[in-house]
C-alpha cells in the first residue's frame, strides 16, 4: 500500500526515502483523472487536489464529448475500462440536420451500416459521451469514489475536494514545493496542471508572457440537460422527427444549421434513456458572463436569462423551442466562448500543463475534451516510466531510466505544441462559422452537411484524430529504450498475492495509509 508521509514540506519521521513521493495534479477534470488513472496503473502515488467540492466533479459542460478512437483505446485497453465505458458513452444511431428555418437537410444513418463499418476502434462505434458520467466511471476505476458516490482515499492516492493548487516552486533536490490555496505547501515528485482553461499553474509558469491571454470569439453557448418526459410535446416532436425520417427509435443526435436570417447552431444528444445534452451557439458581444467554474467557465441561469434565452430561439426551429421550455432553469448554463492561441512553453522542470491549461479551442469542433484526455495519458506514461522504471531498472538490460524533467521536456514536444495551435486556428475559424450570418458560409455549412454522409462523418473523424494517435505512438517509440514500469492497475492490495507483488511490497515498506497520513499529506487542514 501506499503511504504518503514524505509529502509534507517538513518530511515526517516515517518517511522512507526510497518512497517516490507523489505526483501531485492539480484539478479533477478529463485530463487529472485519466493521469491519476494512468499512474495509478504503474502503483505511482498521486494527490489530486480539486477545487471545487466533490458534489460538483461530476458536473456537465457543453452537450457532452464526440469519444475519439484515441481515447477509447486508451480508456479500453491501456487504463482497463472496457465494457465500463458502456455506462458513460452512447453510440450514434442517426445524427438528423435541420436548420434554424425548420427545413430538414440531411440524416445520417450510422445504425444502417455494418457493424465492421461503424467500428472506429477494434468493436465500438463512433459515439458520444455524457461527462458527468465519463467522470463518474473515472472515479470509480480509480477507487476514489464509494458505492454511494462519496470520495473515499484508494490504496494508491487520494482526492483532496475543495482546495485549490495556486502556485509552485523549483525546488533543488528531487522535488516540486506545491502551494495551496489554504497557505500549505505540499512537495510531489512532479506537479501535472490539469486546472483547466484559468490555470493558476499556468499564470505562474508564464508570468509576464505576452501571448498567454484569453481570445473572446465574439460568441456565447447556452447548454442543459433534458429529461424528455413521457407524453411531453417534446417527446411528440421527437417522436415525429424520428417518423418522417424512418428512423427505428429515436436515440438521434440533433444538429440544427443557422441561416443568414436565423444564426446560431444547436445540437441535441440523448446521453442516457430520455436524457438529451444540448448546446445552442450564438454570437454576442458581451464577454463577461459570470465565470462559474463549477460549471466550467458558466453560470448557471436565473428565470430572467431562460427568458433571454427563449426570446432569442426563431419561431421557426420547433425542437430547440421545446427543448429550452422542458429544461429546468437550474439545469441549464450561459458562458462566453473563448479560446486562447498557444505558443508558450507547457513544461517547466517538474511541473507540466496539460489539457485546457495548455491548450484552449473554440469548443464546437470537439476537441477539448480529447486533447486533454490524450495529454493525461501521455504524460504520465513518462512520469511513471521515469519513477517506476527505475525499481525495475536491476533487471533489464535496457538503459537506466530517464530522469522526470526529460520526460516532462518531451511531452512538451515542438511538433505537438504546433500542431495545437494550428487547431487552435482552425477551430477558431470552425466555431465562427457556425454563428455567422453572412449568406455564403450559410450556404456552404449547409451544403457541406447535404452531402455528409454516416461513413464520411467517420472517416473525417479518425483523420481529425491523426495528431493523438501520433502524439501516443511518438511516446511509445521514444521511451522503448527504458524499462518499463511494470502494470498493477485495479489489483486488490494484498502483499503476497500474485505478479505485481514486487512493487506493491516495494511501497508497503512504510506503514499504510492513515487519518494520520491525511494530516500530514495536507499539512493540517
Ligand atoms: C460550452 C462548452 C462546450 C464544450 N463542448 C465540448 C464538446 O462537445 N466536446 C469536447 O471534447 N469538449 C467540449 N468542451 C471542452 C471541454 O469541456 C474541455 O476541453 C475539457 O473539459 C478540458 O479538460 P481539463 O481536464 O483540461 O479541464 P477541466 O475540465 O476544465 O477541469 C479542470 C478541473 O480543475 C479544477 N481546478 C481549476 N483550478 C484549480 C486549481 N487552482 N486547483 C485545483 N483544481 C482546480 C476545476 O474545478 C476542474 O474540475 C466544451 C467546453 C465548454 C465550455
Amino acid at each position: 500500500m501506499v503511504s504518503f508521509q514524505g509529502n509534507g514540506i517538513a518530511p515526517s519521521p516515517q518517511y522512507n526515502a526510497s518512497q517516490p513521493l507523489p505526483v501531485i495534479i492539480a484539478g479533477a477534470g478529463p485530463s487529472g483523472l485519466v493521469a491519476a488513472l494512468t499512474l495509478q496503473k504503474y502503483g505511482v502515488p498521486f494527490v489530486i487536489y480539486e477545487q471545487n467540492a466533490s458534489e460538483k466533479i461530476c458536473s456537465d459542460a457543453g452537450r457532452g464529448i464526440d469519444m475519439s478512437p484515441s481515447v477509447i483505446k486508451i480508456l479500453e485497453k491501456e487504463l482497463g475500462l472496457y465494457r465500463r465505458l458502456d455506462a458513460a458513452m452512447k453510440q450514434y444511431e442517426y445524427i438528423d440536420v435541420s436548420n434554424m428555418d425548420g427545413k430538414h437537410i440531411n440524416t445520417l444513418r450510422f445504425k444502417e451500416m455494418s457493424e465492421r463499418k461503424r467500428h472506429i476502434t477494434g468493436e465500438r462505434n463512433f459515439g458520444f459521451a455524457s461527462r458527468s458520467k465519463l467522470q463518474h466511471i473515472l472515479l470509480e476505476a480509480l477507487g476514489l469514489i464509494d458505492r454511494h458516490g462519496r470520495i473515499k482515499d484508494s490504496p494508491y492516492g487520494i482526492l483532496r475536494c475543495g482546495i485549490a493548487v495556486t502556485g509552485y516552486k523549483k525546488m533543488i533536490g528531487n522535488f516540486v514545493q506545491v502551494q495551496l490555496d489554504n497557505s500549505m505547501k505540499v512537495k510531489g515528485s512532479a506537479l501535472l496542471a490539469c486546472d483547466g482553461v484559468h490555470s493558476y499553474i499556468r499564470q505562474c509558469m508564464q508570468e509576464g508572457s505576452e501571448g498567454s491571454a484569453l481570445n473572446f470569439t465574439n460568441q456565447e453557448a447556452w447548454w442543459g440537460t433534458t429529461t424528455v418526459r413521457p407524453g411531453s410535446a417534446l417527446e411528440q416532436e421527437l417522436l415525429h422527427i424520428a417518423a418522417s425520417r424512418k428512423m427505428q427509435g429515436y436515440n438521434v443526435g440533433l444538429v440544427v444549421l443557422g441561416t443568414n436570417q436565423n444564426p446560431g447552431s444547436f445540437y441535441a444528444n440523448e446521453v442516457s434513456k430520455n436524457v438529451y445534452s444540448w448546446s445552442y451557439f450564438v454570437e454576442s458581444e458581451s464577454s463577461n458572463f459570470d465565470a462559474d467554474l463549477i460549471r466550467r467557465g458558466g453560470k448557471v441561469l436565473d428565470e430572467t436569462e431562460k427568458q433571454e434565452l427563449v426570446d432569442k430561439i426563431p419561431s421557426t426551429c420547433k425542437i430547440l423551442k421545446l427543448f429550452s421550455e422542458f429544461t429546468p432553469t437550474a439545469d441549464m448554463n450561459r458562458s462566453a466562448v473563448f479560446d486562447r492561441d498557444n505558443n508558450l512553453p507547457s513544461v517547466d522542470g517538474r511541473v507540466a500543463l496539460l489539457g485546457d491549461a495548455a491548450h484552449y479551442y473554440h469548443p464546437l469542433r470537439g476537441e477539448g475534451s480529447n486533447k486533454a484526455m490524450v495529454d493525461g495519458y501521455v504524460a504520465a506514461m513518462r512520469l511513471a516510466t521515469a519513477i517506476m522504471g527505475k525499481s525495475s531498472s536491476s533487471n533489464s538490460k535496457s538503459q537506466k531510466s530517464p530522469s522526470i524533467e526529460w520526460a516532462l521536456l518531451g511531452f512538451d514536444s515542438y511538433k505537438r505544441r504546433k500542431g495545437n495551435t494550428a487547431l487552435v486556428k482552425k477551430s477558431r475559424k470552425y466555431g465562427q462559422g457556425a454563428t455567422s450570418n453572412s449568406r455564403y458560409t450559410c450556404w456552404a455549412r449547409q451544403t457541406y452537411f447535404k452531402f455528409m454522409s454516416a461513413p464520411k462523418m467517420i472517416r473525417e473523424l479518425c483523420t481529425g484524430d491523426k495528431s493523438n494517435s501520433r502524439f501516443v505512438s511518438d511516446m511509445i517509440k521514444e521511451l522503448k529504450p527504458y524499462p518499463k514500469p511494470a502494470r498493477c492497475i485495479a489489483r486488490p492490495v494484498i502483499p503476497g498475492s500474485g505478479a505485481c507483488d514486487s512493487i506493491e511490497m516495494e511501497l508497503s515498506k512504510t506503514k499504510t495509509f492513515t487519518e494520520e497520513d491525511v494530516g500530514c499529506v495536507c499539512m493540517g487542514f
